[in-house]
This record gives structure tokens, C-alpha cells and sequence, in this order.
């Protein structure tokens, strides 16, 4: 199978086309990670270490031609591409210091004399799987923790960002065998769960739902990150000028694209005509644009049967009565672009206030009172980030207690999380342990408890 990748601002540019190795191609992948993976971990700290830390220089000596990269093969607006290589050259810097780090503790026996020892030790081969959304910094927030750790690591990005993977990897320039892009689509996917022994997943629910089965059928260890439909909740206490710019941003940023996006905007009692009014004026003022100009917020969208799945939903919202706040419409350019959209009215089985679409589309909904906004924020199966608006202290800490959401943000876009957080969500969203910071060195890891007893006679 060939691998292909166009630019979604510019569809007649290929970005890159490959071979993939197929199933069996996969596996023989990771037998050679298998086999490099003893040497990797007793080559030592240090040395792991200055890998991760060259690894970031890199990164940063290359940063304009990642961010170029990323705008041309996913439509990432350049001042988010330009975050995005920044955040992954912190992401391997962070990691840089974990072989360091403790890997267990000394315990007292229970009687008689002896060490107790707890340590935490590499799986083996992790088996990474990667969206296109963010085609350095998911790669690199799995890979850096599980070489970190001593894990090989075999990579199989989305085909969407082939060349960006492959890019990475060259500048990473780690040991042969000691990470591995494997270009590829299911079948590779598919034969990296069969083959590694640890799996690290992120992309759509239903994927994710059958790596998850597949992984847990082999008994090893797996984390998916899924799909995220993510609410944000409105109060009338809020600075409802900076709200409508969060959500703005939250909503149109990267054109809806980030599994943290907001799509359900829920505004509670007398906030409800203010937030319509400004939203709608925020919203309008994002049109979508060249993601290589400056100031672009609202790229494209990653493909025509993206476009056509979006324009399809707001179309079938308009036809059942929604009407129509902002945007609705695709620019007339070249390119797989549709406006940052704002609906209300939206009839409440709609599939878009079940399904994520992915895309620069939100609804807005009212809610009489923080009751009611709870319930609706928590309607969906898919609670991975929610943000809260409001000046009380109180309320917003009484919220994030009763929100199913797996990160809440108080007073900011949904989107975003700092890099060394625990990262993941709630409900369907996330299935296994979290990913980042210590949790993402736990995951890779595996603990063992180690006694030790004396020989022989001590006196
Ligand atoms: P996708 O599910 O289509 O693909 C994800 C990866 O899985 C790709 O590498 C793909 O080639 C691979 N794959 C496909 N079929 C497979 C199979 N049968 N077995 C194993 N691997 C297989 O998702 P996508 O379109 O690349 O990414 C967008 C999705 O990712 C959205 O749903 C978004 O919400 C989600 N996402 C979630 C997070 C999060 O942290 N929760 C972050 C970013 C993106």
C-alpha cells in the first residue's frame, strides 16, 4: 500500500507519497526494536538523557522548517505550528531529566532482617499510534517518557502526517532500531497492537475502540485517548467580552481541530443574550484563511470527506429549524475550508450535540440555571475538556467537582493543557492511564518488588 498526504489548504500539492511496510513489515519492525531494546536501557541514564536533550536542540535548530512542514501537510495555522514545535522541544527537554528520576523506593520487612526494594522497569517495544492533529507533539509525548524509561519505541503515525513523522524522527537521529516511523494506515495499526508490549493510542472513538480490544485480548498494557465532545459553561457572573473570545479561539482555533475544542456552548440564565451577541461577533471576525499568513486562526480542515461530513451537519441543523449565528457557509477559495460556525435553535437529538465533528462548528445552548448546565454539559459520552466562565471562585470550583469532564479549565479556552499535567478525559474519552508528566513514566513502566535477604549468617 502507498501512503499519501496533500496539503488541505492547496489539495493539487502532495505533500508526500511512500510505501508502507504492510503487516508483516510491521512486525519485523518491532522484532528489531525488541532487539535493541536491552542495549538502549544499558546504555544508561545519561546517555538516554543526552538523546532526549540533542533530540530537543534539534528540534529547535529546525523549528522553521517543522512549522512549515506542519501548515503545509495538516493546515495547522502558523503561529499554532510554530506553539506546536515549540511545546515538543519542551516536551523531550521535561523528559530529558526523567532517567534520573527515582524508579522505586526501600521498604522496611515486616520481621527479620532484609531490603525491600520496589523498582519500575521498561515494558519492551511501545507501540505508538498517532492522530494527525497535532503531528509532532503527540508523537513526541508518547515517545519521549517511553525512551525515557528504556522502552523502544515503534511509531506509526496517521497518514495524513506521514511526512511530518518521518521528518522527526530524522532529526531525533536516535540509535538504529531505537525508534522506528513505520508509515501506515489500519493494517500497520493493526499489526503494531499485535506485536508490541505496550500500546499507546490516540485518535477517533471507534479506532480507539478497537485497539483498546485488541491490546486488552493480549493481556498488555494500553491508553487510548479518544474523541472529545467538549462543553463550555457560561455564567452570568461572567466577563462575557472575554468569554466570547475564549470560546472564540476555543471553538475556530486550528479549525476546531484539537480534541479539546469546543463545540457545545451552554449559557446559563441572563448570560444567554450577551454571549449570543458577542460570540456571534467573535466568531465572525475568524473567517477562515491561509494557514500560512500570520494571523490566521481558521485553517482548512484536514479532507474533503471532513468538509463535506461538517457542511452535511450544518446543513441538516439549518433544514430542522437551527438558526444560523455566524459563518455556515465554505469561503469561496481553493482548499478544504468552511467558516467558524455558530448555531442556535438546534433541536436537541441533532447528532451534533452527540457526535464530535471535528471541525469550526459550535451550538449554542440555554440553560435557566447551573443545574441544568451541568446535566447538559454531562449529556454526552464524550467528556474530555471543560471550560467554565464565571468571577465566583466558589461556583467554579463547585462545578469542576460536579463536571464528568477529565480537564477543566476555569476563565480559558477549553483547549490547552500544560505538557508535564496529567492529561486525558472522562467517560469514552480516555480509556487506561493518563498521558504527560509522571503519569506518562508510570505507564511505560512496569513495578516489581524485589526482597533481600541475607546469605547467610550475619555475625
Ligand atoms: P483515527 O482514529 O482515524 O486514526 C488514528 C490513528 O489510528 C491513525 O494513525 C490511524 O492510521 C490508526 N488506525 C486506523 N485504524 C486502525 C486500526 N484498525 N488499528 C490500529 N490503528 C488504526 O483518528 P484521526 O482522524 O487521525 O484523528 C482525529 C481524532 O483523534 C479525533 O477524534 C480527535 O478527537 C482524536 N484526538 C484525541 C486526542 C485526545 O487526547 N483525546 C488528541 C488528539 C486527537
Amino acid at each position: 500500500m502507498t501512503v499519501i498526504s496533500y496539503n488541505p489548504a492547496d489539495p493539487a500539492d502532495l505533500v508526500v507519497e511512500v510505501r508502507a511496510p504492510g503487516a508483516f513489515g510491521t512486525a519485523a519492525a518491532v522484532e528489531r526494536a525488541r532487539a535493541a531494546q536491552p542495549g538502549w536501557l544499558a546504555a544508561g541514564a545519561a546517555a538516554r538523557s543526552a538523546a532526549l536533550g540533542r533530540a530537543a536542540d534539534a528540534v529547535e535548530a529546525h523549528a522553521d522548517e517543522l512549522a512549515a512542514l506542519t501548515v503545509r501537510e495538516v493546515g495547522k495555522p502558523i503561529a499554532e505550528a510554530r506553539g506546536e514545535v515549540a511545546r515538543t522541544a519542551a516536551i523531550l527537554r521535561y523528559y530529558a531529566q526523567a532517567p534520573y528520576a527515582p524508579t522505586g523506593a526501600v521498604h522496611e520487612p515486616a520481621a527479620g532482617p532484609g531490603l525491600l526494594l520496589t523498582r519500575r522497569r521498561p515494558h519492551g517495544v511501545a507501540g505508538l499510534i498517532t492522530p494527525w492533529n497535532f503531528p509532532l507533539a503527540i508523537p513526541v509525548w508518547k515517545a519521549a517518557p517511553a525512551l525515557a524509561t528504556g522502552n523502544t519505541v515503534v511509531l506509526k503515525p496517521a497518514p495524513e502526517a506521514t511526512a511530518c513523522a518521518l521528518r522527526l524522527a530524522e532529526l531525533l537521529d536516535l540509535p538504529a532500531d531505537v525508534l522506528t516511523v513505520l508509515p501506515g494506515g489500519a493494517e500497520e495499526g493493526g499489526a503494531l497492537v499485535s506485536a508490541a508490549d505496550v500500546v499507546s493510542f490516540t485518535g477517533s472513538t471507534a479506532t480507539g475502540a478497537a485497539v483498546i480490544a485488541a491490546a486488552t485480548a493480549r493481556g498488555i498494557p494500553v491508553q487510548a485517548e479518544m474523541g472529545g465532545l467538549n462543553a463550555a459553561l457560561v455564567l452570568p457572573d461572567a466577563d462575557i467580552e472575554q468569554a466570547a473570545a475564549h470560546l472564540a479561539a476555543a471553538i475556530a482555533g486550528y479549525a476546531g481541530q484539537k480534541c479539546t475544542a469546543t463545540s457545545k456552548v451552554i449559557a446559563v440564565g441572563e448570560a444567554y443574550q450577551p454571549l449570543r451577541e458577542a460570540l456571534a461577533k467573535a466568531l465572525s471576525a475568524l473567517s477562515a484563511a491561509d494557514p500560512a499568513l500570520p494571523g490566521t486562526a481558521c485553517g482548512p480542515v484536514i479532507s474533503q470527506a471532513a468538509l463535506d461530513r461538517l457542511a452535511g451537519a450544518v446543513g441538516s441543523a439549518r433544514a430542522a429549524g437551527a438558526t444560523v449565528l455566524a459563518g455556515g457557509e465554505r469561503p469561496d477559495r481553493e482548499g478544504w475550508f468552511i467558516e467558524p460556525t455558530l448555531l442556535a435553535e438546534v433541536p436537541p437529538e441533532h447528532p451534533l450535540l452527540a457526535e464530535e465533528f471535528f471541525g469550526p462548528v459550535a451550538v449554542l445552548l440555554a440553560a435557566a440555571d447551573l443545574d441544568e448546565a451541568i446535566a447538559l454539559a454531562n449529556s454526552t459520552r464524550h467528556t474530555l475538556a471543560t471550560s467554565v466562565h464565571t468571577r465566583s471562585l466558589d461556583t467554579a470550583l463547585a462545578v469542576a467537582d460536579r463536571l464528568d469532564a477529565g480537564m477543566i479549565r476555569v476563565n480559558a479556552p477549553s483547549s490547552g493543557v500544560d505538557f508535564h499535567l496529567p492529561f486525558g478525559g472522562a467517560k469514552a474519552a480516555s480509556y487506561g492511564a493518563r498521558e504527560q508528566g509522571q503519569a506518562a513514566l508510570d505507564f511505560y513502566t512496569a513495578g516489581r518488588t524485589v526482597s533481600l535477604l541475607p546469605a547467610g549468617d550475619l555475625r
